[in-house]
């Protein structure tokens, strides 16, 4: 190894796929009804969606994704779906999907 880095933190990469978010009233499965809900669409990844009310979130694959393992985590979770939601403002998820369409025809162009 270098004598220049020695001493440097080492570099990290941290992968985070850009999500496009959206929001919209959803049959949620925990509450099992319509409810206000924050969802993320991904170009290669699973859509996941958040319930505002249970703060439980979801994908089409795989259901229901592991809770933490914490307490106080529903309300964690609600807090977060809630800020989310005020964001969001209007963006259906017609407009994310809209939005990862052009991104994705910008980037092979
Ligand atoms: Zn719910």
């Amino acid at each position: 190894m270098s004598d220049l880095l020695a001493g440097a933190p080492p570099t990290v990469h941290v992968y985070a796929p850009r999500g496009y978010e959206y929001r919209g009233f959803f049959r949620c499965p925990e509450c099992d009804q319509k409810r206000r809900c924050v969802g993320q669409l991904f170009a290669w990844h699973s859509e996941s969606v958040t319930c505002v009310a249970c703060g439980d979130r979801f994908t089409a694959e795989e259901g229901r994704m592991e809770r933490p393992p914490s307490r106080g985590w529903r309300k964690r979770g609600t807090a977060k779906a809630r800020k989310a939601w005020d964001r969001i403002g209007s963006r259906s998820r017609r407009d994310a999907f809209g939005s990862l369409i052009a991104d994705a025809r910008r980037e092979a162009a």
